[in-house]
């Protein structure tokens, strides 16, 4: 079926209006009208190739809520009319150790992306800046009533982007939680953080976004721009989650770490960062990295927000507004996540 988006032809090229082919509704996918796509840092990084080459013409999206128009006949998991959310995944292999864990986003032999990927139709995946999807049942999330779908769709990888890694290393009451960079990842680690009773700091670089930083639940709130900041928090958290989309001096963060402290890293800059042997060495640090999160921690995700009142604070944005929007997330000038209306895409 052909079906509208808003695709880039080529690396940094801008948006044009077009039509892509995605396969017609099977037996157990479901077709959605999308209302809303968040834009997220990586699909910039794809877009301008900054991961190496991207396969073209390009729509990204992966953070998508919408509603269910249409089901195949061996659905059993959503009915027409069901608010559903679709993240960074729309397939993987579901046998593999990972996969029967819930852990998809790690399938061993390879989950598919949404977009800048083949689907198992053969066909390339393309993302949410679009009008409509067809997905497999089992990628599509329920979205809870208590949740606005426009600002639940960045729950789909920001979200679950920090709240993995945050359940995993057990961001708890008693525990010491810096978020560094409060941008679309970062302001959502902020508010779950809290939501799981963690001491939550924010680390960001400059004083601009205190204000917010407070209101999403951060307690102590450090800017890198000002003299001393790196030595005043050496020994001083427990888990570090590092959201920032470039390199970042890492002997200044480890630092931070107290006894048996974790930095965990989510930010996925296109340069490689240098650790020295002996930053983790003292107070038995660790350094580790966490990619999204399968699907049961993805409902589990959103049922948590649901259940504490969290969701994205977005900015809405029409599909003619991508390009400037994509300049603005990169110049961190974003409060804090662009959400496309894609009922415009018509
Ligand atoms: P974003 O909205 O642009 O937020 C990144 C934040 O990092 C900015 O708001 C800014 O925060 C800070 N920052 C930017 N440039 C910086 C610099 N040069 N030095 C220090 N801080 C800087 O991006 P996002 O959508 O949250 O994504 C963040 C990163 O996570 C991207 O690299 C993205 O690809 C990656 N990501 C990874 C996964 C995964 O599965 N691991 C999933 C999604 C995204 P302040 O203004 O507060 O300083
Ligand atoms: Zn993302």
């Amino acid at each position: 079926m052909d079906v509208l988006a808003y695709a880039s032809p080529a690396a940094k090229a801008p948006f044009e209006r077009t039509t892509v082919q995605r396969r017609d509704v099977g037996p157990r996918d479901v077709l959605l009208d999308i209302k809303a796509a968040g834009i997220c840092h990586s699909d910039i990084h794809t877009g301008r190739d900054e991961w190496g080459p991207a396969t073209y013409p390009l729509v990204p999206g992966h953070e998508i809520a919408g509603i269910i128009t249409e089901v195949g006949s061996e659905v059993t998991r959503h009915r027409v009319g069901d608010r559903v959310g679709i993240g960074c995944l729309v397939d993987s292999c579901r046998t593999c150790e990972h996969c029967e864990r819930g852990l998809e986003q790690y399938c061993l032999n390879g989950a598919v992306g949404t977009y800048n990927s083949t689907g198992k139709d053969g066909l390339p995946t393309y993302g949410g800046y679009s009008a409509q999807l067809v997905v497999d049942q089992d990628f599509a999330l329920t979205i809870p009533d208590a949740l606005e779908l426009d600002a639940a769709a960045p729950l789909l990888c920001a979200g679950i982007t920090v709240y993995s890694p945050l359940n995993h290393w057990q961001a708890s009451p008693g525990k010491q939680v810096a978020i560094v960079g409060m941008g679309g990842l970062g302001h959502m680690g902020v508010q779950i953080a809290r939501a799981m009773g963690a001491e939550v700091s924010v680390i960001s670089q400059t004083r601009s976004k205190e204000e917010d930083g407070r209101r999403f639940g951060a307690e102590h709130y450090y800017a890198t721009s000002e003299d001393g900041t790196y030595k005043r928090l050496r020994n001083r958290f427990d888990l570090i989650i590092n959201t920032v989309s470039a390199t970042l001096p890492m002997r200044s963060y480890l630092s931070m770490l107290r006894l048996d402290g974790t930095m965990v890293n989510v930010g996925a800059p296109s340069e490689p960062m240098e650790v020295p042997a002996f930053s983790l060495m003292g107070n038995r640090r660790s350094w580790a990295g966490s990619s999204i999160g399968g699907i049961p921690e993805t409902q589990e995700m959103l049922d948590f927000c649901a259940l504490h009142g969290i969701a994205a604070v977005i900015e809405k944005i029409g599909p003619d507004q991508i390009d400037e929007a994509w300049d603005r997330v990169v110049a961190s000038d974003v409060r804090y996540r662009f959400v496309i209306d894609t009922t415009q895409i018509t």
